[in-house]
């Protein structure tokens, strides 16, 4: 794990503070327990650890940010558990916000005793209206023991509670719009998945924030640059309740073309069934890109080579699809995979008498693979549109094999009723010329004996879920979901395949990169899902 962290070749500098010499810097990675870590929650977590572990000697937190019961569940946080340590994110200490709610209760009782927040039943509607235009809540300037009282009633959950929120005392008018009296508590009836019904009132992002930060000793809070804004009222937050200062430092959310990367979009998408679950290759989760075939030190670099850089950029998938390749073409292995609606039977002159096993490298350059099988007879099969672009007495290579001269074509006779028209031939003969220069053929085509155990397996090719390259806030996802992201294909392939086990990342030439999302057993087909190189979506 240390050498792979080596390969990410960052160097980065987390800017302005004074850090000493580094064990003392304090990061933390806080996601709430509300879906399943997508790539620009992989950015955000690779960052926080980079500092913590790689750049400085410090610690690193995990934060479960659990204050929305509503939409928080336990299968989350675990995934999120596995998928970090998955990534080689190793967090010194986990912690959870749900762990200071007793704390966080009493300091917005001091903020109610010292002026510093107020209890407020405006109507939604009208509070936005009122911070818009910045005009006064008419509940701005009541009395402490009323506030008191009001938050008591929250926390009970009364009819009375209900009605009312907390918020601080900060600003009518501020330029800053996030400085006008943010909301800092709710109270909510829902039942909380670690605290039960013990409370009533939960804090906001805004309020439990910066205090969890400083109570942890964060130095450094690592935010994406939206929060810019909002930095003013966390250090207010820290400043009214005299808390230890912390650090706030913005960097570039992630985001990708065609992608939406809203835990609140894709629990849509994931809840309609129009993918097969959060870990759906087409999905921009961790687990979703994993099972698309992208490898973790693959992820770490593409992810760390973007560095927290301020500029917020479309990325699009070609370079993350090219850094993965880099990392999987030393590690795949090949094999041959024949179309198998439109194989073409063959016959092989020349070739040796009954059926004949070589060993062959699974790469020619990457000997450490291993070798496989190949066998050899006078019944092979290729691919129709190899078959159907030879002409008479050309001279051809048969990959791995060597060269043969196309002696008989046959056509069908029904050419109108083939997908491949004129042209769809129906048999070959050709005749080995292994003395024949490989090197001086234009055609390499792949083949396969049929004296082997052809191995059914299943190609699947994905299209991006959104056909937008960038979602604005006022457009409906629906109107932008992909009613076509999957093709699938099925073939035949060479006797070895029988071995791959889910997971594995091979090559079939002349078709490129797979990775094994189901192993061939039971005569069921393998199932392989293309990963993309960068050179074609
Ligand atoms: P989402 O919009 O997906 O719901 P979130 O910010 O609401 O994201 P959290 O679980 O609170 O979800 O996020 C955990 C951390 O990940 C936060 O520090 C957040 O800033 C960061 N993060 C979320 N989305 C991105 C992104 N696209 N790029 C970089 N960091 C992100
Ligand atoms: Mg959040
Ligand atoms: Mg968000």
């Amino acid at each position: 794990k240390d050498d792979r962290k080596k390969d990410d070749g960052a160097n980065y500098d987390i800017g302005l503070q004074e850090v000493g010499d580094g064990t003392g810097i304090v990061t933390r990675f806080p996601p709430e327990p509300s879906g399943y870590l997508h790539i620009g929650h992989a950015k955000a977590a690779l960052l926080n650890d980079y500092f913590a572990h790689e750049k400085y000697k410090g610690t690193l937190l995990l934060r479960f940010d659990d204050t929305n019961p509503l939409k928080e569940k336990q299968e989350f946080q675990d995934a999120i558990v596995e998928d970090l340590a998955l990534m080689g994110v190793k967090a010194d200490r986990l912690t959870y916000t749900s762990d200071y709610f007793q704390e966080l209760y009493e300091y917005c009782v001091r903020m109610l005793k010292e002026g510093n927040a107020y209890a407020d039943d405006t109507l939604q509607e009208k509070m936005r209206d009122e911070r818009m235009n910045g005009v006064p809540s008419e509940r701005r300037d009541s009395p402490a023991e009323d506030n008191l009282a009001r938050f008591e009633e929250m926390k009970s959950a009364t009819t009375e509670g209900l009605r009312w929120c907390i918020r601080a005392k900060i600003s009518v008018d501020d330029p800053n719009k996030a400085m006008r009296d943010p909301v800092i508590y709710r109270c909510s009836p829902e039942v909380h998945h670690r605290t039960g019904d013990k409370w009533k009132i939960y804090p906001t992002y805004d309020f439990c924030c910066p205090i969890v930060d400083s109570i942890e000793n964060v130095t450094h809070a690592l935010r994406t640059t939206e929060y810019n804004d909002r930095d003013a009222q966390y250090q207010w937050m820290l400043k009214a309740l005299k808390l230890r200062p912390v650090y706030n430092w913005g960097f570039a959310r992630l985001n990708f073309v065609r992608t939406v990367l809203s835990k609140r979009k894709l629990t849509k998408i994931v809840d309609s069934k129009f993918v097969w679950g959060w870990d759906d290759p087409r999905m921009p989760t961790v687990r979703g890109v994993r099972r698309r075939g992208v490898t973790i030190p693959a992820l770490r670099e593409f992810i760390l080579k973007q560095g927290p850089s301020k500029n917020i950029v479309n990325l699009d998938w070609y370079s993350f699809w090219a850094t993965n390749k880099k990392h999987i073409d030393p590690i795949s292995a090949r094999y041959t995979a024949i179309d198998e609606a439109a194989k073409v039977p063959v016959t092989v002159i020349g070739a040796r008498e009954g059926i004949h096993t070589e060993k062959k490298e699974k790469h020619a350059k990457y000997t450490d693979l291993g070798k496989k099988k190949v066998v050899f007879s006078s019944s092979i099969i290729l691919e129709q549109a190899d078959a159907a672009s030879f002409a008479q007495d050309e001279e051809i290579t048969l990959m791995n094999w060597g060269n043969a001269i196309v002696r008989k074509i046959s056509h069908s006779i029904n050419p109108l009723a083939s997908p491949h028209g004129l042209k769809t031939v129906t048999g070959l003969e050709l005749e080995l010329h292994l003395q024949g220069d490989v090197k001086k053929t234009s055609k390499k085509v792949t083949w396969l004996s049929t004296d082997q155990n052809l191995i059914p397996v299943e190609l699947v090719e994905f299209d991006h879920l959104i056909t937008k390259d960038k979602l604005e806030p006022e457009d409906t996802l629906e109107d932008f979901l992909n009613p076509k992201t999957e093709l699938r294909t099925k073939t035949l392939a060479d006797c070895n395949v029988a071995e791959l086990k889910e997971d594995d990342i091979i090559q079939f030439d002349r078709k490129g990169y797979f990775r094994i999302d189901k192993a061939f057993a039971h005569g069921e087909p393998a199932v392989a899902f293309q990963i993309p190189t960068g050179k074609s979506k």
